[in-house]
């Protein structure tokens, strides 16, 4: 039951630790993963090798563009795609605050200004009537008009795509997919990555494929891509190795990391079925679990599964307590996202208070992230859904786990 007296410390981070008897994430690494290393440190060629051609040309295939450019973070992805957009000082980006960090502070890395659009709370993704209404607002009472849209398909649901290209179109907007969270979901034959002028995908240890740290740029637009290899690798544009003409970065992603990403993207498919597997099983021994909201449904088009996040309906429940108990349970939980509007850096640039965008507040006061990775297996499901009941005080039907338990294994 609650225990209204601890102390809350919630301790993060996606790594192996001996203090959980479930993760909240973990990667998929095979024994071609390995492999793939091996031959790559035997090769000599450590940088700027052969697989980082193969990677990019795998990657563009299966999310259905012209181009893939590898780089060495989803947040120098989405840094670069808004760099070659000549998003500058001033420039308004319209985005959403019920996101991870980066999908707004690649907007501040230009000194540009994001223009915050509250979320639906049944997709958690950025309104689209709040998006127009904005459009509209400040096209009538400002000298500029926004520059552009950042999309973001979170938890790996994906934003209204055909409206958001609608309205870029309209209000002659580019355009931007942060992807990093939705690898594989599709809507009418396309996948993310192929929405908007160019996506933004995040190879982190907990995202759906990883390559350790990495990223990776995917657009149809020739100069987009030409603009972005040109910047990641120091602003080189010919073939001369000291000749820039560009400002440029460090954004490279090593050959290393390049043979993991494509050992995990040649098997896609099995890494996220898996994924979906564990999804219907926590689906499945969570739906009697009272006064809470599954991410199950509803959705718009397919999602990829990234994270599984619950909402307690009860808004007067201390969320907070709740994941100081899962976690005295030894279950590893997460509260993603607090809203980024109130991060102490946006407070404090930007003057955002409690109550600006009451939708995603409400959302990030009620979410609850389960433990989830492919390989959990209906015992590990099984040992966070008895922790979720004995938290609530719930006793379930003991035939009916079982018979579900004979069903899933
Ligand atoms: C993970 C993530 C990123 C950043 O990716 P990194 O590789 O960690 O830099 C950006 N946006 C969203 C929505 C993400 O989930």
């Amino acid at each position: 039951m609650l225990n209204h007296d601890k102390n809350i410390t919630i301790r993060q981070g996606h790594f192996k630790s001996n203090s959980w008897d479930v993760q909240l994430s973990q990667p998929d690494i095979g024994p071609g993963e390995i492999e793939a290393v091996t031959a790559v440190l035997t090769s000599g060629w450590l940088s700027l090798g052969p697989r980082l051609g193969d990677f990019e040309r795998e990657f563009a295939a299966y999310t259905g563009v012209k181009h893939a450019i590898a780089v060495n973070s989803g947040t120098s992805a989405l840094d670069l795609i808004l760099k070659t957009m000549d998003i500058g000082p001033g420039d308004m980006v319209i985005t959403t605050p019920f996101s991870f960090i980066a999908s707004a502070n690649c907007i501040l890395f230009q000194d540009a200004i994001p223009v915050f659009v509250d979320v639906d709370s049944k997709t958690q993704n950025i309104d689209l009537d709040l998006v127009e209404a904005k459009i509209k607002e400040i096209r009538r009472n400002e000298p500029d008009q926004p520059k552009a849209i950042l999309g973001v398909d979170v938890f790996g649901r994906l934003a209204d795509w055909e409206r958001l290209e609608m309205l870029a179109e309209e209000y002659d907007l580019k355009l931007i997919e942060d992807g990093c969270e939705a690898l594989g979901a599709q809507n009418n034959g396309r996948r993310a990555g192929a929405f908007g002028d160019a996506c933004a995908f995040g190879f982190y240890p907990n995202k759906q494929i990883t390559t350790g740290e990495g990223g990776m740029i995917t657009t149809d637009d020739d100069r987009i891509a030409e603009r972005c290899r040109c910047l990641r690798n120091q602003g080189r544009s010919g073939s001369s190795w000291l000749a820039h003409s560009d400002l440029g970065y460090n954004y490279r992603l090593s050959d290393i990391n390049c043979a993991i990403g494509l050992a995990q993207i040649r098997r896609v498919n099995e890494i996220l079925m898996k994924r979906d597997y564990v999804a219907e099983m926590y689906g499945r021994r969570l739906a009697d679990i009272p006064d809470i909201t599954l991410p199950g449904e509803p959705d718009t088009g397919s999602r990829s599964w990234f994270v599984y996040v619950l909402f307690l309906d009860d808004p007067s429940l201390e969320r907070d307590q709740v994941l100081a108990e899962l976690m005295d349970h030894r279950i590893q939980v997460s509260n993603y996202f607090p809203p980024i509007h109130l991060q102490p850096l946006y407070r404090q640039r930007f003057g955002f208070r409690e109550g600006d965008f009451p939708v995603t507040e409400s959302l990030a006061r009620r979410s609850v992230a389960l433990p989830f990775y492919g390989n959990m297996g209906w015992s590990d499901v099984n040992t966070v859904a008895q922790a979720l009941e004995s938290v609530f005080g719930i006793v379930p039907e003991p035939q009916a786990v079982l018979s579900l338990a004979g069903e899933m294994k």
